[in-house]
């Protein structure tokens, strides 16, 4: 059987690394890998840039006022923000040929498609910007969401240990240990959620919690006795996911 690596002190886990990890326990029950690869392929120039080794020489220097860096989700969401009100003097930078970044498409002979992001969780009423863009888009009006850009109920599978399982739980060689604290976590989230503490932006929810913004997950986590390796991975996927 495989173990996810480093379960001891600090879990930390990327996507790749645990499904690498899961992909090793495929190895004896059969010989046929699981074809494809990667659609973002920006990875290493995103290092190089981080790493200041582009070995590019920079001619000309530019300003201006305000620099958007990055134009996935986040960064062309800013942008539309800016521009709708009224502020113009931002340049918005990308280092992929497309912009987008985790919710690129593709598009072939039948239909465009998603690269990665394919759902739209429906936010909550106070989240307004995201129902003014969803406005302007088509996708809300009058009250009511255009059932067609809506994923109902998203079906996820989770490849673990060389097997497929439903869900993206982890099950598949949890313990009780783990399974006691994936309750235990998602009753602590329920009561946030109740609570009407959380929303985002955090300026909006009923009470300023600052202090969380001082930390990651991982730490809080930690501090409130998580420390299921299979509970770290399930959280840091989800943060990354939506
Ligand atoms: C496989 C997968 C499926 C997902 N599915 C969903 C879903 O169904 N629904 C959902 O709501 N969310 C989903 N998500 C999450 C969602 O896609 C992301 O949270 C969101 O797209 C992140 O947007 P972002 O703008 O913060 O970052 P990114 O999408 O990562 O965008 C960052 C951009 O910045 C660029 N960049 C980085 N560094 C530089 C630099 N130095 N200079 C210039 N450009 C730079 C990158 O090339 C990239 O385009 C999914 C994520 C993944 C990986």
């Amino acid at each position: 059987m495989t173990t996810v690596p480093g379960a001891a002190a600090k879990p930390q886990y990327s996507r790749r690394r645990f499904l690498s990890a899961a992909l090793i326990g495929l190895a004896p029950k059969t010989d046929k890998p699981i074809q494809g690869g990667f659609a973002d392929t920006m990875m290493p120039l995103g290092h190089r840039l981080r790493d200041r080794v582009l070995g590019v020489t920079f001619q000309e220097t530019v300003r201006v006022p305000l620099v958007i860096v990055g134009a996935g989700i986040a960064g062309l969401s800013a942008a539309w923000h800016l521009d709708k009100r009224g502020f113009r003097d931002f340049v918005l930078l990308e280092m992929d040929r497309q912009a987008g970044g985790n919710s690129k498409w593709g598009e072939n002979e039948v239909s465009a498609y998603p690269w990665a992001a394919h759902y739209l969780p429906v936010p909550s009423k106070e989240v307004k910007l995201v129902y003014e863009l969803m406005e302007e888009l088509g996708v809300y009006h009058d009250g009511h969401w255009e059932e067609r850009h809506l994923c109902h109920s998203p079906q996820e599978r989770l490849y673990l240990h060389g097997r497929w399982q439903e869900g993206l739980e982890p099950e598949i060689a949890a313990t009780k240990a783990d399974r006691a604290q994936y309750k235990r976590f998602h009753e602590r989230m329920r009561e946030f959620e109740q609570s009407g503490e959380w929303v985002i932006p955090m300026d909006n929810g009923k009470r300023k919690r600052r202090e969380l913004d001082q930390l990651s997950m991982a730490d809080w986590m930690r501090r409130n006795g998580y420390d299921s390796p299979y509970l770290h991975w399930l959280v840091d996927y989800s943060c990354r996911d939506d």
